[in-house]
């Protein structure tokens, strides 16, 4: 897939993340999701904070929210990251707060399923926008299992888009999904652990191919 070069190809496998829904509907297919751009952010700790912890710290997760919760990370390079928040995002690559794309906001807004979404979770939704506005709410949340850190020591860190697929009557899919034509796999949603376990999800990717294509 590319602006600017032509390929050709007898079969096609598209692993798209947040633009899996639109790159299926190039193929012609109706998706029955749409995908919601959903920002995580990070902050990283001062390094005099690298021992606090040794392992992952989660809070206890809300069974009724989507996503962990804000954790702390201890990442290889020795620092350890807090984060990610769950975020509605405006623009669907929008790494940034100030991202802004009207298209994908438009399109966002005007989903019903989204919409239905957005209204089942307004509070934490509200919640969770004051504390990525507002750091002195993110290092709360932070607190409430690591109550030794200060707003200062909350350091700068990248931000990710989740592509998170929701159906129409307002459901956060929690699954894999693949659609498939005659000659096309195209993975669909992919949430978390999707990183954790990509290796299985190739090989299961390989298997569907070996059965549907004629190779
Ligand atoms: C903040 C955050 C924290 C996460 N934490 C974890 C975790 O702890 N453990 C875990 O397992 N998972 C985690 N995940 C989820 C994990 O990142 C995803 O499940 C995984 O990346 C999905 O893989 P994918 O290949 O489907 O999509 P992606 O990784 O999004 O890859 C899609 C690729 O397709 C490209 N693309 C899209 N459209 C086009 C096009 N038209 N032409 C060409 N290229 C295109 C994109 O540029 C991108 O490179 C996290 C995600 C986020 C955002």
């Amino acid at each position: 897939m590319s602006e600017r070069d032509t390929f050709t190809g007898k079969y096609l496998i598209t692993c798209a993340g947040l633009m899996s829904d639109r790159v299926v509907r190039m193929l012609g297919l109706t998706p029955d999701f749409t995908i919601c751009p959903f920002r995580g952010e990070y902050f990283r700790l001062a390094s005099k904070h690298n021992q606090i912890v040794n392992h992952l710290i989660y809070p206890i997760p809300d069974p009724s929210m989507p996503f962990l919760g804000v954790h702390l990370t201890r990442m290889i390079d020795g620092s350890v990251t807090v984060g990610p928040n769950a975020v509605l995002a405006f623009k669907r690559e929008g790494y940034k707060k100030t991202d802004f794309s009207l298209r994908d906001t438009a399109e966002t807004l005007s989903n019903p399923g989204i919409l239905r979404l957005l209204a089942k979770n307004m509070q934490p939704g509200l919640i969770e926008l004051k504390n990525s506005l507002f750091k002195r709410g993110y290092l709360k949340e932070v607190n409430k299992y690591c109550p030794s850190i200060q707003l200062e020591d909350l350091e700068a860190y990248p931000a990710g888009v989740r592509a998170q697929a929701v159906s129409p009557d307002g459901k956060l899919i929690d699954d894999f999904k693949f659609l498939h034509t005659k000659r096309t796999i195209n993975v669909c949603n992919a949430p978390s652990p999707a990183a954790t376990s990509s290796l299985p999800i190739g090989k299961h990717i390989v298997g569907l191919a070996n059965e549907q294509f004629e190779l």
